[in-house]
């Protein structure tokens, strides 16, 4: 281990004795009391030293045996710590190179404040590489979305879609103007190509063959058809929760953008839900519904770009939160903007007792074992609040506290 204090969180002294790691109340945390050599230790911890140099150091120091150890396993504790040489195999290989991290700097930088172990952030990004997520929906919120995932870090970001690019896909950081006329998923993977940080390698797989691929960590379904996006079709996500993939939605409908469910299948509420619980509220939505989804036109929907590449932004950070081993708050529920206010809400999408998906299964105990997995994967991460508050309460009372 060569511990490094987070460079992502910028130092302050609250006065003589007291050290505050950050600004935000999300991600701050004060140390203290602290003497004036442990204050300098603390500059030591940079990434250069492994732990017997730093011993050495702090006998230099005068620090009494066994301090350096103890305080590196409480900040380490605390998540206030690195480690510039851990993170695993996947971590090494991706320090072998350096461009792609140069490129990722600030992506880094974030994990290491949402992952508390030391070497944490390091091995999320590498993870991400070996990473398969299958984006539906090319239009101006699907290319957009999928072109972020893959600058993101995310190995391998499929786009499916059907027909030709129009004028009215053409976003920045989505479709360019130059690939009107193409094949639309043709154009949305040159898209994601080119916004990778590397060159991803070549799989043997062949996206678009009808089953969902159990290797898909996510897919994300965009479509361009406003009714899809408002009253998404629970048929066309059978397979998904048959398969027990999660599944995120996003999509802008009459001025409204809509980022979610997170469907994490058997979990949290999924389109069945949502239709099942709007019936519940509407009797007449069916009725609604069936009068749209047969009087589809070839009319251009209301999609105001801003609105279209938020939702793509947002939609990618819920996904990449989820991917990441997080908890992202949009499972089980539909994050909803309008215009012109913009202010986001959120509306539960709780799972259905007549939907046959998470109620029934639930019920039943019908976890599969992989299922199991799953759940113990997503379970790694708790919110950060609630993480930090644990943090805060395992340390000894009045060293550390929690910074409100
Ligand atoms: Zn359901």
């Amino acid at each position: 281990m060569h511990p490094m204090m987070k460079p992502a969180l910028r130092r302050g002294w609250r006065d003589l004795e007291t050290v505050q790691f950050g600004m935000t109340p999300a991600h701050a945390l004060t140390l203290g009391p602290m003497d004036s050599a442990t204050g300098s230790f603390l500059d030591l911890l940079n990434g250069a030293r492994g732990l017997p140099l730093l011993r050495q150091e702090g006998r230099r120091l005068n620090l009494p045996e066994g301090r350096v150890d103890a305080l590196v396993e409480r900040l380490s504790r605390a998540g206030l710590v690195d480690d510039a040489r851990g993170g695993g195999p996947a971590a090494d290989a991706l320090r072998q190179k350096e461009s792609v991290l140069r490129r990722l700097r600030p992506d880094l930088a974030s994990l290491t404040l949402t992952t508390p172990e030391p070497g944490g952030g390091l091995a999320r990004l590498a993870a991400r590489r070996a990473l398969r997520v299958r984006v539906r929906g090319a239009g101006r919120v699907g290319a957009v979305l999928a072109s972020v995932l893959s600058g993101a870090g995310v190995g391998e970001v499929e786009v499916q879609d059907s027909g030709r690019v129009e004028p009215w896909d053409v976003a920045p950081g989505g479709l360019p103007a130059e690939s009107v006329g193409d094949r639309r998923d043709t154009a949305a993977r040159a898209v994601v190509r080119r916004a990778a940080p590397e060159r991803a390698p070549r799989r043997p797989h062949s996206p678009g063959s009808g089953a969902e691929d159990p290797g898909l960590s996510l897919v994300i379904l965009t479509p361009r058809d406003e009714v899809a996006v408002h009253a998404p079709d629970p048929r066309e996500a059978e397979p998904l929760l048959a398969s027990g993939t999660p599944h995120l939605y996003a999509g802008v409908v009459e001025g409204t953008g809509v980022v979610g469910p997170l469907v994490l299948p058997g979990e949290s509420g999924c389109a069945g839900c949502l239709h099942q619980d709007r019936t519940d509220r509407d009797p007449a939505w069916p009725r609604l519904v069936a009068q749209w989804r047969t009087g589809r036109s070839r009319r251009t929907g209301a999609c105001d770009l801003t609105l279209a590449v938020t939702v793509a932004g947002l939609a990618a950070a819920h996904a990449l939160t989820f991917l990441d081993g997080g908890s992202p708050s949009a499972a089980g529920v539909r994050w909803e903007a309008s215009l012109p206010g913009l202010t986001w809400h959120s509306r539960p999408i709780r799972p259905h007792p007549a939907c046959g998906c998470a109620a029934a299964r639930k019920a039943k105990g019908e976890h599969s074992s992989t299922d199991g997995h799953r759940r113990a994967t997503m379970a790694v991460q708790r919110p950060t609040t609630e993480r930090r508050r644990e943090a805060g309460a395992a340390r000894p009372t009045g060293t550390w506290r929690a910074h409100v």
